[in-house]
């Protein structure tokens, strides 16, 4: 159930390990919004193995580094190689994509294992049998249900049974993007894209994340991303956290333009520059929850998957190769990408099912194996969010401090 990153990862998954899957979801039709998507080697080897690896390379940007500065100078206070470092240490690459490439190609991968029901939206569930009831009245049924209906899970109040609603977390992102052609009219901003990077600056209660993707373009007729690279152009992906005071929860709330650069008008002169480029913004509040030991109803045969168990703050989609290059708070050995983690493990579990009575046992097994994992990574998400954030005073020196430490390492 549900047709995001998600869904379509399990979808493939489960389908390749022999099972029949049908994707029950609720929109009209498929697609993804939003932009910008951090790709880290513990996916883009997934996607490899998958046999993705290639398209994955076309569509997605590797950045050569990941540059973090102080908000107000633009001082750069840390530095981390990304690119060929990545690959060195971890095997694979780390990317920025667009999501739709990433959505259309996780499609196009499942699609030979997998029936798609749009305009299914499924309003009630039996976990015993277990069934689901359409919007239409129509009652589905199957073996097994995985519920990957997002951080605005129905299901999951069944599983936990009871009210369980995500938690705000205080923040909410500004969404933008610049055409790069609009970065190199500015001789300051074209050094940006000159030799791309990814760029933080970290300011207090408010940070900004930026990098370069390549434009999405849809064929006309078909609706479906085309793949025409290297001819896409290339835009820069800006996510703008800050304190959450009007957003709304959607990930396509229009967002206030001027508010946005009153927001950020403490920020470095580029950072202005950049701002005034800014067409329009998308405003969304950032929405997670507790970690959750229990993944799996009762009945043993409904499980949770992707934001509908774990969903958490986007400021963890650092690679795993700033371990040995950036303080410890920052470091990060896996990303938010769990989702296609916890895919991946299912399609592993359930290619060696050969009855129905070890569903119940496999999924538990599936909660057990994943659940460390997906918290230490949610309680670490938000940690960075205090980090990022520090009012300038003695923990905000520190954390620069060791930082630039760290960076004299990597660059002597
Ligand atoms: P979703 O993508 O939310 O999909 C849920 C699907 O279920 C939807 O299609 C929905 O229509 C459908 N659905 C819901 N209810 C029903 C119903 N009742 N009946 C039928 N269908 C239903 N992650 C990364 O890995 N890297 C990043 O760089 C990154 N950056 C991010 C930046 C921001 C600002 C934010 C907010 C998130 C970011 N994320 C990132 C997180 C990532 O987007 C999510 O973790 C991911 O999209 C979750 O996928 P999902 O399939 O679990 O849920």
């Amino acid at each position: 159930m549900g047709c995001g990153l998600g869904g379509l990862a399990a979808a493939h998954c489960l389908g390749r390990a022999g099972h029949n899957v049908t994707i029950l979801e609720q929109a009209e039709a498929i697609g993804e919004i939003g932009a910008g998507i951090q790709i880290s080697p513990n996916v883009s080897r997934l996607f490899r193995r998958w046999g993705i690896g290639d398209r994955l390379d076309k569509m997605g940007i590797q950045p050569g580094a990941f540059a973090f500065h102080r908000y107000s100078t633009g001082e750069r206070v840390g530095w981390s190689p990304l690119g060929e470092e990545m690959i060195k240490d971890h095997g694979e690459g780390y990317y920025h994509v667009h999501r739709a490439d990433v959505h259309q190609m996780l499609y196009d991968l499942a699609t030979p294992y997998m029936t798609v029901r749009l305009n299914a939206r499924v309003m009630s569930i039996d976990p015993s049998i277990p069934t689901l009831t359409l919007q239409s009245g129509e009652v589905v049924s199957a073996d097994m249900i995985i519920a990957a209906d997002g951080v605005k899970s129905m299901i999951r109040e069944v599983v936990v049974g009871g009210p369980d609603k995500p938690i705000p977390t205080g923040d909410a992102a500004y969404r933008a993007i610049i055409p790069t052609a609009e970065l190199l009219k500015d001789p300051e901003l074209a050094g940006f894209v000159e030799n791309p990077e990814m760029n933080a600056w970290m300011g207090p209660n408010r940070h900004i994340m930026m990098y370069k993707i390549v434009r999405i373009l849809f064929c006309r007729s078909c609706g479906r991303a085309l793949t025409c690279f290297p001819k896409r152009p290339t835009d820069w992906n800006m996510v703008m956290a800050h304190p959450d005071d009007e957003a709304v929860e959607s990930w396509t709330a229009e967002g206030d333009v001027s508010k946005l650069r009153e927001d950020f008008k403490d920020f470095e002169p580029r950072v202005q520059k950049m701002l005034a480029l800014v067409p329009r913004a998308l405003n969304w509040r950032l929405m997670d929850r507790e970690p959750l030991p229990k993944w799996v109803h009762d009945d043993g045969k409904v499980a949770l998957l992707g934001d509908a168990i774990h969903p958490m703050l986007p400021y963890r989609a650092q690679g795993a190769a700033m371990a040995v290059s950036v303080p410890p708070f920052l470091i990060s050995t896996h990303t938010h990408q769990a989702q296609i983690e916890d895919a991946a493990v299912l399609g592993v579990f359930f290619a060696r099912l050969t009855d129905r009575s070890q569903i119940g046992p496999i999924l538990d097994a599936y909660q057990t194996i994943r659940f460390p994992r997906t918290s230490k990574t949610q309680l670490a998400a938000r940690r960075n969010q205090r980090i990022f954030h520090y009012e300038d005073g003695p923990e905000q020196i520190a954390r620069d401090n060791s930082m630039r430490e760290a960076m004299l390492r990597v660059t002597g």
